[in-house]
């Protein structure tokens, strides 16, 4: 009768931190997002290593909060959130599946050019930037000059 606990594999924690979404566009996950950098135990305690998107970022609290209900609605108990500021979060870290997403949802992924590329909606090549600022300080408006639609565009810092 010694060990009787039996811990979640860290693919399954993986996989339920994959399902937490991102408290400022819901479409995406943390894990999508790029930003859940390690998950370990130690003994019998989970460490996750988070990266914030921005620092000072207000999601960035609630982002905390989301990964300790979300696991401890899985039955983690013992549970350390490690912030990890370096190397420092960057749009390449958002998976394809998150860019895909992004883009269904009709905001533009980021490019390495530094504007999007595309229409998120009827993905004409004719895009204009009307707004460096949108309706969060990670996004800018853009517009389509084929189907006239704004859209949000996803910031590269
Ligand atoms: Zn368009």
């Amino acid at each position: 009768m010694s060990q009787t606990v039996e811990q979640p594999s860290v693919e399954q924690i993986w996989d339920w931190l994959d399902a937490v979404p991102d408290p400022e566009i819901p479409v995406i996950s943390l894990v999508d997002l790029g930003i859940i950098r390690d998950v370990a135990w130690e003994g019998d305690r989970l460490v996750i290593t988070v990266t914030p998107t921005y620092s000072g970022c207000p999601a960035t609290s609630i982002i905390n909060l989301d990964i300790e209900t979300a696991l401890r609605g899985h039955g983690i108990e013992r549970l350390e959130l490690k912030r990890q500021l370096s190397p420092a979060w960057t749009t390449d870290w958002l998976s394809d599946k998150g860019r895909a997403r992004l883009e269904d949802y009709g905001i533009a992924p980021p490019q390495p050019a530094g504007g999007p590329d595309r229409c998120p909606r009827c993905h004409g090549p004719n895009v204009e930037r009307l707004s460096q600022f949108g309706s969060t300080p990670c996004k800018a408006q853009w517009r389509c000059t084929d189907c006239l639609e704004p859209f949000d565009y996803f910031k590269c810092i």
